[in-house]
């Protein structure tokens, strides 16, 4: 399986090399660890570096600016961003989008920020790796502004609605699914319409250390996520698409490995 959104540089992760041998005993074969500003996709880009050794080629990187982290912005760090997609490491931009649930960064330096990663992508070729809560609106109508143009994209821990999720489909967007759909209450919706991804679209995520599968029967001390993990996310996918685990452990591998460019294994 390929992990698309582990957030490896929190410091809520203190034994990486521990956290990456547990994820291949558990059939985790590659992690996209993801950039949420400058500094930090800096920091991913290290990690992939560091462990190259240890586990080789497991570790990717986007390179992006979160919405909230958006007041950041400028132009030395859209330069910066674009120097760090020269190492090999580095898979697609974000992440980047609109998070109008909290606003710690304003609308419009948000949409602007969110404009120029997906001309970077464009600029550059790689995909883009998007995030949005509460905020569709604004956000399909700067993806459909790019017209033709709009590379390939995932919408990263998708938890919008039936119809969020048609008008994204309809642009093409590939659905990256986290444990959201194993909570009890918040992920109801999700389970509801997770069979409306066509399976070729599908991919999966843990979003770690946040977002703990709620269907873990016993759940770990610190109650934080790690990449083997992943394993809750894709039973839980599996039982409301009504379709084997197997089926959704190629699929999303495929997906994902044709999406990032990954070397098969
Ligand atoms: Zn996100």
């Amino acid at each position: 399986m390929i992990d698309i959104g582990v957030n490896l540089t929190s410091s809520q992760f203190n034994d990486v090399s521990t956290v990456l041998s547990n994820a291949q005993e558990n059939n985790v074969k590659k992690i996209i660890v993801t950039g949420t500003s400058a500094q930090e996709s800096k920091n991913a880009i290290s990690l992939c570096q560091d462990f190259e050794k240890m586990f080789p080629n497991m570790l990717h990187s986007t390179v992006g600016i979160h919405p909230h982290e958006a007041s950041s912005f400028s132009d030395s760090s859209l330069k910066e961003l674009k120097n760090l997609t020269k190492h090999k490491c580095v898979v697609a931009i974000g992440e980047t989008g609109l998070d109008y649930y909290r606003n710690f960064s304003s609308k419009e330096i948000q949409v602007k920020s969110f404009s120029k990663h997906i001309e970077l992508a464009i600029d550059i070729g790689l995909p883009l790796f998007l995030h949005e809560r509460d905020a569709f609106d604004d956000q399909i109508k700067i993806l459909k502004s790019f017209g033709q143009d709009l590379p390939k994209s995932v919408i990263h821990c998708f938890t919008g609605s039936q119809n969020n999720l048609a008008e994204y489909l309809d642009l093409g967007m590939y659905i990256g699914i986290t444990g959201w759909i194993c909570d009890k209450k918040r992920g109801e919706n999700l389970r509801a319409i997770v069979n409306q991804i066509p399976i070729d679209k599908l991919m999966m995520e843990t979003d770690s250390p946040y977002l703990l599968p709620q269907n873990m029967p016993k759940r770990p001390k610190k109650r934080i996520n790690e990449p083997a993990f992943l394993d809750y996310v894709a039973s839980q996918i599996a039982l409301n698409r009504h379709e084997s685990l197997d089926e959704i452990k190629f699929a999303t591998t495929e997906n994902a490995t044709a999406f990032f460019n990954l070397a098969k294994e």
